[in-house]
């Protein structure tokens, strides 16, 4: 299974991923987390990205494309992945299928999670990560059993600082050159669409059943 993840940010994608990668046994490759593991790391590639992810803005695409066609080439993809907040332009979207065509594959269905703009503030603002596994907390809507904690494996949880202030409207704003994505895939026939305002078990069972289909 060959999938990419679209949607809003806040719309859902690292935590279904998550649950897709358990049961599917996938790869859960999420271009976002990549980019702040190389921040972490203080890599050169963290270097050059870290000013775009403080101010919320898309990385270019050059920087982008690069490190997913490194990363479709590892071994691990053999059986399938699941790509999350990749593509994000048009231009991505293009050298990913360019890319996929020289690895002699294909996808097999875009799952897009739709939620209504006016539920995401809430879900970026009260979102908490850990800091050990990366697992996702909602400070309502998915609160840990102990604040602070995370439920996985006992580590700290922390809020994104790309979840707070004025790089969260702008991250909103950007998403304009993600839009047409949808577009482009449902023209190719891949859409699958989810309902990403009922809770995080039903759009999981939604998805669930979508990716039951693609397998056949
Ligand atoms: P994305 O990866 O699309 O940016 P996340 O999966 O990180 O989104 O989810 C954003 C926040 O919203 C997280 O704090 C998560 O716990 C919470 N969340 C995810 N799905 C739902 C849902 N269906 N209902 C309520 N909150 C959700
Ligand atoms: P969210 O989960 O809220 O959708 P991500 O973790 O996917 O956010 O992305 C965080 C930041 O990383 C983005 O604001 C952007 O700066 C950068 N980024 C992630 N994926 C891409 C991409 N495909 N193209 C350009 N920038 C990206
Ligand atoms: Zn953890």
């Amino acid at each position: 299974m060959q999938l990419v993840m679209l949607g809003l940010p806040g719309a859902g994608k690292g935590t279904q991923a998550a649950r897709i990668q358990q049961e599917f046994a996938i790869p859960h490759i999420s271009t976002g987390d990549m980019f702040r593991a190389a921040i972490s790391a203080e890599t050169e590639l963290g270097a050059t990205v870290k000013s775009f992810l403080d101010r919320g803005i898309l990385v270019p695409d050059e920087v982008t494309i690069a490190v997913v066609k490194e990363r479709l080439n590892a071994s691990d993809t053999a059986n399938g992945f699941l790509l999350d907040g990749f593509p994000r332009t048009l231009q991505q979207a293009m050298a990913l299928d360019e890319t996929l065509i020289d690895l002699n594959k294909g996808l097999s269905g875009v799952l897009y999670i739709h939620v209504p703009e006016g539920v995401l503030l809430a879900r970026l603002t009260g979102r908490r990560i850990c800091k050990q596994c990366g697992a996702t907390f909602h400070v309502v809507f998915q609160p840990p059993q102990r604040e602070g904690v995370c439920d996985r494996c006992g580590g700290v949880l922390y809020q994104r600082s790309d979840d707070t202030g004025e790089a969260v409207s702008t991250r909103l704003e950007q998403y304009a050159q993600t839009a047409p994505l949808v577009e482009y895939y449902r023209d190719r026939g891949l859409l699958r669409q989810v309902d990403g305002e009922q809770s995080i078990d039903q759009v999981f069972a939604g998805i669930h059943e979508i990716l039951g289909h693609l397998q056949g």
